[in-house]
């Protein structure tokens, strides 16, 4: 049984930047990145890094990429 906490629905391509601050994931230092992602929508695609366009919306957020389409929460 695969159990994500993760409710996105699709196959999620592996993350290569934070999308909170668009470094690299696999650099260290991502604890308060974490941290922001509980409470804010993500600023950058973790495929591509480019930034993405975030809309907030009574339910949550959407955030969307030009390349790869769009997340919501
Ligand atoms: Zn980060
Ligand atoms: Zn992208």
């Amino acid at each position: 049984m695969n159990t994500t906490v993760n409710a996105s629905p699709g196959p999620a391509p592996a993350s290569l930047y934070c999308d909170q601050c668009g470094e690299a994931a696999s650099e260290a230092g991502h604890e308060a990145c974490a941290r922001r992602r509980e409470l804010e929508p993500p600023r950058y695609c973790g495929s591509c890094r480019r930034r993405m366009v975030v809309q907030v919306t009574p339910r949550g957020w959407t955030a969307k990429c030009v390349e790869h389409g769009v997340l919501t929460a």
